[in-house]
């Protein structure tokens, strides 16, 4: 049996987890759903920090997200916890980060030495805050940058009013437009995700699951657009220290 079919077993949220061997660490990343605790921030009786140390044992860097294009770098464990910011980056062994989301994407960026995590809204992303963090990781990444994208509301789900949805074809082109099942025009927010990655040299990671689950129509999700849910899932991604055995 395999780690993955263990950790499988043992928690849901650990299927998404993903690890990436970085020579003497490295990147977890992980998507949250439903089954997990709630990480609103504020829902938690000690504050976020009770959420996210049940995903990771690091200190946390959380974000107060405002739909902006703002990016913090950590250059010490938990620092710019509570900022005000939609992206945060670091190269730092052991520091985690989080972004929450009910709808929007939580994306994770992953470099041979550094790692990342953004709030994809589409204020945000129509911002630019994934070419706004891509940047900044830049600064302390050596090498390719990939990403991977968590569940977020799909096409079939995401009504979209015309003016905004004109603007954003404008800025991305035609095929983040969409429909809904019901016939009306929508947003595809993945394929916003897609382009952006792709404007700023960044691979999409293929074959993962979490891409794939809309969290309007999908199981075990938090979805404020579909049912006006207060809880939210997210993102968390940390550099871990590998110890060598020889
Ligand atoms: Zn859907």
């Amino acid at each position: 049996m395999t780690t993955t079919s263990i950790l499988r077993m043992t928690s849901t949220f650990l299927r998404s987890s993903s690890r990436y061997p970085l020579g003497e660490s490295r990147v977890e990343v992980r998507f949250t759903d439903s089954t997990d605790p709630d990480l609103a921030v504020g829902a938690a009786p000690d504050g976020p920090r009770y959420c996210w140390s049940h995903f990771t044992v690091h200190p946390c860097t959380w974000l107060r997200q405002v739909h902006g294009r703002r990016v913090v770098r950590v250059d010490r464990p938990g620092q710019h916890a509570g900022a005000l910011a939609d992206g945060v980056i670091t190269a730092v062994t052991g520091a985690a980060l989080a972004v929450v989301v009910a709808d929007c994407a939580p994306i994770a960026l992953i470099s041979s030495d550094a790692v990342g995590v953004v709030h994809g809204g589409w204020r945000g992303l129509e911002a630019g805050v994934l070419g706004a963090s891509v940047a900044k990781m830049r600064q302390v990444a050596s090498g390719p940058i990939s990403a991977r994208l968590g569940p977020c509301i799909h096409g079939e789900c995401y009504e979209f009013g015309r003016q905004d949805l004109d603007r954003l074809v404008r800025r991305f082109g035609p095929s983040v437009q969409s429909r809904t099942t019901w016939g009306t025009p929508a947003l595809d927010l993945p394929e916003v995700v897609r382009i952006e990655l792709r404007r700023h040299g960044v691979t999409l990671e293929k074959s993962q699951a979490d891409e794939d689950r809309c969290t309007a129509c999908g199981p075990s999700l938090w979805s404020f657009r579909a049912r006006r849910d207060r809880q939210r899932q997210g993102v968390v991604a940390w550099i871990e220290p590998l110890h060598r055995e020889s």
